[in-house]
């Protein structure tokens, strides 16, 4: 199955055009929609979820028409959107539980069985008679994923997961989402490089609304290949260089700036090549350099 995405547009009431003809086709595994805040990606997540109408363009899932059939598509779909909203004081269990009812699950040993398969996928078993609200950051994104996977879903989609996430919560996430990407679209969201290059074997860039990129994440690093330069240099110069290259990005090493050159050609002036990553691509696209 696949997700075809046909010159989707939508402009909202202020007149600020969150999705400016976007046309994607997705495979099954876990796709990767990079963009910074503003891009249009959530505008884009919910209307995928059926949870807001486009102005214009077709979305196919399989041979479901996505934007006109919303109950087919709801029947398949798992959403784990950037705020769950409220916690209540309920078990694990119990709320998981409710959840499935609310999903259609009525026989309620078929419902305990798979209720209690997704708390341990998530790893979240020994806590399951814990309340939701008492729950870690981590805790409940994993909660999170596991109310997502209710009744198998087809297409999971994940908006920003792993903002606010801390290292060791965010490791254990990204295991949980690589082993659901074999036999399902998942779509993770989010502004966070190393998400997509940790999980994703293809890849979009958005901004202002537009698709800037859409390919595999090798074929994405293709197009920087050889043509990044990195140099070591004073706070004192750094406006200079930004005026005289095409810095992609500077960072602190060490207190020390640390930058990253765009050119096609052979650089000297102790610039050294860099090894290509998926941020310097990410930086030359937003910025137009690639
Ligand atoms: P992202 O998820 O990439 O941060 P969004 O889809 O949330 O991007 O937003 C895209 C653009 O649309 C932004 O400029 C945002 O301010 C605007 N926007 C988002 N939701 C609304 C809304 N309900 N009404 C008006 N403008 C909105």
């Amino acid at each position: 199955m696949k997700l075809i995405i046909d010159k989707l547009t939508k402009r909202y009431g202020n007149g600020v055009m969150a999705l400016n003809d976007v046309s994607l086709t997705i495979d099954k595994g876990m796709f990767g929609l990079l963009g910074p805040n503003g891009a249009g990606k959530s505008s884009l997540m919910r209307t995928l979820a059926t949870l807001q109408d486009a102005d214009s363009g077709t979305v196919a899932l399989g041979d479901i028409d996505v934007l006109n059939e919303k109950e087919k598509v709801r029947k398949v779909l798992g959403y784990l959107p950037q705020e769950f909203g409220v916690y209540p004081r309920t078990s694990a269990f119990d709320l998981l539980d409710y959840l499935a009812v609310i999903k259609g699950f009525s026989n309620r040993s078929e419902r305990k069985d798979m209720v209690l398969g997704l708390l341990s996928k998530v790893n979240l078993y020994e806590h399951r008679k814990k309340s939701v609200s008492s729950f870690s950051g981590g805790m409940r994104q994993r909660f999170g994923i596991a109310q997502s996977l209710l009744g198998n879903p087809k297409l999971v989609i994940v908006d920003e997961p792993t903002a606010g996430l801390d290292p060791g919560e965010r490791n254990r996430f990204y295991n949980i989402l690589s082993e659901i990407g074999e036999n399902v679209i998942v779509i993770l969201s989010t502004h966070i490089v190393q998400d997509v290059r940790e999980l994703c074997t293809h890849m979009a860039i958005m901004d202002k609304g537009r698709v800037l990129f859409s390919g595999s994440t090798d074929d994405a690093l293709g197009q920087i290949k050889g043509k990044v330069w990195e140099k070591r240099i004073s706070k004192e110069d750094l406006q200079q260089y930004q005026g005289g290259y095409k810095v992609i990005s500077n960072k602190l090493v060490g207190g020390m700036p640390l930058i990253h050159v765009f050119s096609d050609d052979q650089m000297n002036g102790d610039f050294v090549p860099a090894e290509e990553n998926l941020e310097d691509v990410f930086f030359a696209k937003l910025n137009d350099l690639i």
